[in-house]
């Protein structure tokens, strides 16, 4: 019989302690095929958390923006809703597995988003799923400490001289696996040559996303990928009609 050594029953006592304390709020909470970046085409379960301050004019998730008590609601409620509310439900991550399992979720890759997931620590969140055989990811925009599993694969998405008045910070492009780039004009190309300057970014994959599906910007981002060897990410998800 294998005897675990008493420190590591404690550390693992604590970190499963921790999953079951540890709340998030989740405004989503969804299985579909991850459409960006490095995981293209994979299934996952996202898990979509409320609030963020970062105000970027082209967001496209604005319902996740604020965090209203009033807007607390239960699982239930969180799962069946038809349209983007910013409604949320306070979940743990023990608690989301078993809505994995209720809703017959068979992805074991999960991706947290918001919203701006790394207002909180991530780490028992991660922890937990990994535990259990899932590989994560977040995606984030550069602006808050990251909070995660070694294990867990980071998007820095950066968002440069958004309205909120956040900075990138080093810390997380040094921690990126990918940084992926939404790109509208030649302007945003170049505020992301000086960001990968500025942190001396040579070897993580980059991958440049066209803010819309529009011609324009997707030539733009086609052209941006050859010229600079960078790879492209075109939102599969949103070519196929799919969440
Ligand atoms: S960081 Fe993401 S969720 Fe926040 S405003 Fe920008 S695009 Fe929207």
């Amino acid at each position: 019989m294998t005897t675990i050594p008493n420190k590591n029953v404690a550390k693992i006592e604590t970190a499963h302690k921790s999953a079951e304390q540890t709340p998030y709020k989740i405004n989503e909470f969804f299985e579909t095929i991850q459409g960006e970046g490095s995981f293209t085409g994979q299934p996952s379960i996202f898990i979509r958390l409320q609030g963020c301050p970062v105000g970027c004019s082209w967001c496209d998730t604005k319902h996740t923006w604020d965090i209203e008590l009033s807007e607390q609601v239960n699982a239930k409620t969180m799962m069946t809703k038809k349209q983007e509310t910013p409604q949320w439900a306070n979940l743990t991550a023990l608690q989301l597995l078993e809505l994995v399992k209720k809703e017959g979720y068979q992805a074991k890759h999960i991706v947290i988003t918001g919203g701006e997931p790394c207002m909180v620590d991530l780490t028992p969140l991660c922890d937990e799923f990994e535990q259990q055989g899932y590989s994560t990811q977040i995606e984030t925009s550069g602006t808050f400490e990251i909070k995660t599993t070694k294990k867990c694969w980071v998007t820095v998405s950066p968002k440069i001289n958004m309205r909120g008045g956040y900075k990138i910070l080093d810390s997380a492009m040094q921690r990126a696996n990918e940084i992926k780039h939404p790109i509208a004009t030649e302007q945003h190309v170049d505020d992301l040559k000086m960001l990968l300057i500025q942190h001396q970014i040579n070897n993580t994959a980059i991958y440049i996303q066209p803010i819309s599906q529009k011609k324009r910007a997707t030539e733009l981002a086609i052209a941006t990928c050859i010229a600079n060897n960078w790879r492209l990410s075109v939102q599969v998800h949103k070519y196929l009609g799919i969440e």
